[in-house]
């Protein structure tokens, strides 16, 4: 087991007061925090080696660029792909599945197809295929969820029905950001795979909280963003079977994705530059990269076990609270809950529970179908990470009592 006491010290930002009290943070699933070993590498790469990547032979392009392709050997590494060439830097999961909406749709889909998500995803695994299928005639159909708190998770017994053979692509969350619900994504790839469909993983909440094999998966897509895994903003990941992405045409080009051009036209470089058109963003590469061994030196699978006990305790604790709608699964779960009470506004919530140091989300969570269908405008979401212990969340239960008392009509 890892001390827990010195991972929290690892994380600067961690330890300071806000209200005048300690920072509980648990707003995970919107940002994670950044060790210091991943700040110290954008600092290093800054101070000794920045340089453009690719096109240079002097020392600091050479060593900038050996420090780059290291990120992506060692992002493949992070994931298990079977090779480097897999691993499309992108600003994160929304650009990800963008790309595969625009430049994969665009090679494959026509009216009469099929492109299958969930009633679960956020809006950036929904709005580019809605647009997608906008684009193509295709038809978009959505798996449904379960429960009136949606505690069934997927009916898999509808998708077996949808999984139809016009189904061409399907898109779906390893782990819901509003539910907390932890899809059985092999076995998804595998009922895709079985009518010839094409899947999408949005890893998002799940790539720094559980150990993610994209060969055991068997997914021909995934996504994910730096910022969610402890590294840094404006870095993400697309995953793709090299085989699809070779014959896939590039989404945006300019410079450093060409062989040749000329004045007519241009022929494009294999993947991962045929995706990579411009100068790369080496630095938060590089300190993904430096996330990657720090989420590795802890071990994700205990990870996943230390913030799914946060997960569950907080489910148990706050579900003995009056007027509380808890969502999600009742039993195993990620380590996230999110909530309505009967008579208060989550913003209301969010907003006094800053005062007692807590950092908490409130809103749709980029859910809003699934909200609809589930009769809520809102709900608050308390994320967990390594980093967070089972005082915080009595903190956190302390809170929603006072808020309870305040306004409630208990
Ligand atoms: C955060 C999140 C996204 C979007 O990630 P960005 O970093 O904003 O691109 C997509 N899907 C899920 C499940 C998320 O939690």
């Amino acid at each position: 087991m890892p001390d827990w006491k010195t991972i929290r010290a690892d994380f600067p930002v961690l330890h300071q007061q806000v209200n005048g009290k300690p920072l509980v943070y648990l707003d995970n699933a919107a940002t994670a925090q950044k060790p210091r070993s991943v700040i110290e590498a954008l600092v290093n790469y800054y101070e000794r080696d920045n340089s453009n990547v690719h096109r240079g032979l002097h020392a600091l392009s050479m060593r900038a660029t050996n420090a780059y392709e290291g990120a992506r050997a060692r992002v493949a590494q992070f994931i298990n792909a079977a090779d480097p060439a897999e691993i499309i830097f992108t600003r994160g999961t929304t650009e990800s599945i963008n790309i595969v909406a625009r430049s994969w749709s665009h090679a494959h889909l026509k009216p009469g197809d099929v492109v299958l998500t969930t009633e679960m995803e956020h809006h950036s695994n929904l709005v580019p295929w809605q647009q997608a299928a906008k684009a193509s005639g295709a038809t978009l159909k959505y798996v449904p969820v379960l429960g009136e708190n949606a505690e069934g998770g997927l009916d898999l017994a509808a998708l077996d029905q949808l999984l139809t053979k016009d189904v061409k692509l399907f898109a779906f969350t390893h782990i819901s950001n509003s539910l907390g619900t932890i899809n059985p994504a092999k076995e998804l790839c595998r009922k895709a795979r079985a009518v010839g469909a094409i899947t999408v993983i949005d890893a998002a909440q799940s790539i720094g909280h559980m150990p993610v094999d994209v060969q055991d998966l068997d997914c021909d897509f995934l996504a994910f963003s730096g910022h969610k895994m402890c590294g840094p903003t404006g870095i993400g990941v697309l995953y793709g079977r090299r085989a699809l992405l070779d014959k896939l045409a590039p989404d945006e080009t300019g410079g450093g994705m060409v062989v040749t051009v000329d004045y007519k036209g241009a022929t494009w470089k294999p993947s991962p530059e045929r995706f990579e058109a411009g100068t790369p963003n080496v630095a938060d590469a590089i300190a993904l990269g430096a996330a990657c061994d720090y989420l590795d030196a802890v071990d994700r699978a205990v990870i996943a076990k230390h913030s799914n006990e946060l997960g569950q305790l907080a489910y148990q604790k706050l579900s003995e609270i009056p007027g509380i709608r808890l969502l999600g699964p009742t039993g195993e779960r990620a380590g996230l809950v999110s909530f309505a009470f009967k008579d208060v506004h989550a913003h209301d919530v969010v907003t006094f529970a800053d005062e007692d140091g807590l950092a908490l989300r409130g809103g749709h969570h980029c859910n809003q179908p699934l909200m609809r269908k589930l009769g809520l405008t809102s709900t608050t979401r308390a994320s967990f990470y390594l980093y967070n212990t089972a005082e915080e969340i009595d903190v956190l239960v302390a809170s929603m009592r006072r808020i309870q008392k305040f306004f409630g009509s208990e």
